[in-house]
């Protein structure tokens, strides 16, 4: 075989690529390919593992390594350890920089990812979860190992993903919905305790306000007879020859009127506590009925109300208690009167339906709002309820009829309007039929007489609408004398305590309105010298007529008493705070009256008396006197037609007419309102102020005669000479020298 060494140039290729090379002792032949060939290829290891770029060791203070990593098959880290870098090494050493690498990476993604001769690679952010790293490498000829190095990486996930985590949020949000449920549950209950507080407290309040409505309509209902009742006997005391008749039966309707209020309020009380008990009798109850409608026909023939009864039936025997039957209708019916206007109409029927009698009670009147349907039997319910109401009332009656309906074990029951019907009020009355005893079916129909009680008729008198319509005839009073007897405007929906003031007032000249707005009207047509009115009024009450007449610069002068029912002391403030000059409580006393109209009078009068002083040319004594009036301020009004006066004083053109139009008022209201306060007419006012200011100028030496008739609008002086003299005594010129002497 050849020797240790070969000789050079010696070789030779065979053709299937085999080599030979010489050498001293013979050959050797060598393949090429086997060398190609080469089938080795190492294993790779995982040398190095560094977390957020800091080298682990085995059993540092991370704990993640127990072992070395190449010995290491799993580990764990947790959220915060989320860079992780791998170094690797395959044991190939032929030529390590032609080591190729690649990896997988299970439960991230299935694909290998080649890395070339790169021998590290860097995970960041895995989210939590359990994956394989594996690594593959290959030798210098690109030959992959067949062994592939795993490492189980478990990624922790934060405490706050973990499924303990989960299960308290999920409890956590279990108790969250449960309390909100439970709160919800609660504050609903809580809710429905304040509401139920408010309610109570909004009861309580109701009430009190109803009662405080009541006192106040039950003392106008009471004052308002008493006054009449008071005033007219004391009258018919004081003068036995007078119209004793007319006062007699005044005195006697409103004891009456009085006397019926009790008994309902006596009676409401006997029911709430019990103690009424039904009196049955036997009878013709549609014939009852029909006694019941006709009283009230007679009564309310000049309201022109027409009255319709229309019983379905003839007769009825049945027992029933005719006292609170009469009670209830009388009530039913008077209402529909009272809320009834002029023209309409009343239908009243009566049905027998099978075991059940029906009244029904129809009117065309206002109607009852929907909302108040049922309150209307509430006691002292009214649905109108202020002083400007048309109707007087304490809220009562239904209150009653509805708990004597109950007590008969009957219904009542309110339409508005009725069915079919546009407008008005229909009551529906149903009573049970008890039936009669036997001996009075037996006997013959023409012994069936009513009982004596049904013939007697109603007692109630009807109160409500006797007046309306009436007119007395005190407003002619005005037109009688154009004398200077005071003009007094009496306002006052009442017609007895109209009449009854009027009769108080017989001293004085009057006109009457029955509203406030009635009274304002007639204030400022006829400017009277002093206003009388009522507070509770329909349309408008005294308090707004008050201030109406004291804003109003044609009224304003004109003072006002106030008489009213309403006696508390805060009415009085309210009364006197809007300028009222006085108010008298009903019952007044006729000389308590009397003596505040002299006084208010007398005031008027001690004015005018000073503005005629002021102004009067002759009378230089008294004139000096005049100094012990002036400390009254001059009236406003009579300050601003001075003063257009003077601003215009050489104007002779200046007349009543142009003086009107300044101030905004017509000629007459001018001249009224002029007399009322100065007791001059406005032409003699206007002739008095150019005097005045000519006698001014009188002491002015240098001023000619002609000059002072043209300044102070005289057209003609020789006329102003002989106007200065009828008023003074002296002609001008000798006025002057009597002043200068
Ligand atoms: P009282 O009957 O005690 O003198 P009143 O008539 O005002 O006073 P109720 O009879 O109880 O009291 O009536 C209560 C309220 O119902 C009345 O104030 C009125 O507002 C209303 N009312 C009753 N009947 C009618 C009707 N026919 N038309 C319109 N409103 C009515
Ligand atoms: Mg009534």
């Amino acid at each position: 075989l050849q020797d240790e060494e070969f000789k050079s140039g010696v070789f030779v290729k065979f053709p299937d690529g085999r080599m030979a090379f010489g050498g001293i002792n013979g050959l050797n032949t060598f393949d090429p390919k086997e060398v190609l060939d080469f089938n080795y290829s190492p294993e790779t290891f995982i040398t190095k593992l560094l977390v957020n770029n800091i080298q682990i060791l085995p059993n540092d203070e991370s704990k993640i390594l127990v072992h070395s990593i190449e010995m290491t098959k799993s580990i764990n880290l947790n959220h915060l350890q989320d860079i992780l870098t791998l170094e690797f090494a395959s044991l190939d050493f032929n030529a390590p920089n032609k080591n190729k690498y690649r990896y997988q990476l299970r439960g991230a993604q299935e694909k290998w990812v080649e890395l070339n001769n790169n021998n590290s690679v860097t995970f960041v952010k895995l989210p939590a979860d359990k994956y394989i790293f594996r690594l593959q490498g290959s030798n210098s000829q690109g030959i992959w190992n067949e062994k592939i190095t795993e490492l189980e990486i478990n990624i922790l996930p934060p405490w706050w993903k973990t499924w303990w985590a989960y299960l308290t949020y999920i409890f956590i949000a279990l108790t969250g919905v449960w309390a909100y449920f439970q709160f919800s549950l609660n504050r609903s209950k809580l809710q429905q305790e304040l509401a139920f507080e408010k309610r109570e407290a909004d009861r309580v309040r109701d009430l009190d306000l109803q009662k405080s409505q009541l006192y106040m309509n039950m003392t106008h209902e009471f004052r308002t007879p008493l006054t009449i009742i008071l005033g007219m006997a004391q009258q018919i005391g004081d003068n036995p020859k007078g119209n004793v008749k007319e006062g007699v039966n005044m005195i006697v309707r409103n004891g009456q009127n009085l006397l019926n209020l009790i008994n309902k309020m006596l009676n409401l009380s006997k029911l709430e506590s019990g103690k009424m008990i039904l009196d049955m009798e036997e009878g013709d109850i549609v014939h009852f009925i029909r006694i019941i409608v006709e009283s009230f026909r007679s009564y309310a023939s000049n309201k022109e109300i027409l009255l319709h009864f229309l019983p379905e039936i003839d007769e009825l025997y049945i027992s029933f208690d005719k006292d609170k039957v009469e009670q209830v209708l009388s009530n039913i019916i008077s209402n529909a009167y009272k809320f009834t206007p002029q023209k309409g109409h009343i239908y009243i029927s009566i049905k027998k339906i099978e075991d059940e009698i029906t009244i029904s009670i129809k009117d065309t009147g206002r109607g009852i709002p929907s909302d108040d349907l049922e309150r209307v039997f509430d006691r002292f319910y009214q649905v109108d309820n202020s002083t400007t109401r048309h109707y007087e009332g304490t809220g009562i009656g239904l209150a009653l009829s509805k708990e004597l309906v109950k007590l008969m074990n009957g219904t009542l029951t309110a339409q508005s309007p009725p069915v079919g019907a546009r407008l008005g009020t229909e009551f529906i009355l149903t009573l049970p039929i008890l039936e009669v005893a036997n001996n009075l079916e037996k006997l013959g129909p023409n012994q069936k007489t009513p009982p004596v009680s049904a013939l007697d008729g109603p007692t109630i008198t009807p109160k409500y609408y006797e007046h309306q319509g009436e007119t007395i005839d005190i407003e002619n009073r005005e037109h009688a004398s154009e004398d200077n007897t005071p003009l007094i405007l009496l306002v006052e929906d009442n017609m007895d305590v109209l009449k009854y003031t009027a009769s108080c007032l017989t001293d004085y000249r009057l006109i009457v309105a029955y509203n406030g707005q009635e009274g304002f009207e007639q204030a400022t047509e006829f400017i009277p010298d002093l206003i009388i009115s009522d507070v509770m009024m329909p349309i408008m009450d005294g308090f707004e007529l008050c201030q109406k007449v004291k804003l109003d610069q044609r009224t304003n002068h004109i003072p006002v008493i106030i008489l009213t029912a309403r006696a508390d002391f805060e009415s009085k403030l309210e009364g006197l705070g809007i300028g009222a000059n006085a108010y008298l409580p009903k019952p007044f006393e006729r000389k308590e009256l009397l003596l505040n109209i002299k006084n208010i009078l007398d005031l008027r009068n001690s004015l005018k008396h000073y503005y005629q002083l002021k102004l009067n040319l002759n009378d230089t004594k008294e004139a000096k006197t005049e100094s012990a009036h002036e400390t009254v301020p001059e009236d406003e009004f009579v300050l601003k037609i001075r003063e257009l006066i003077e601003l215009n004083l050489s104007n002779s053109d200046l007349n009543v007419e142009m003086l009107a139009k300044f101030v905004f008022l017509s000629h007459s209201q001018l001249g009224r309102k002029l007399d009322a306060i100065t007791g001059l007419s406005p032409n003699k006012f206007i002739r008095y102020i150019r005097l005045n200011k000519a006698k001014e100028y009188l002491s002015n030496e240098e001023l000619s005669i002609t000059a002072i008739a043209f300044d102070c609008g005289f057209n003609d002086p020789s006329y102003f000479s002989r106007l200065f003299k009828s008023e003074t005594g002296l002609s001008p010129m000798e006025w002057r020298e009597q002043k200068s002497a």
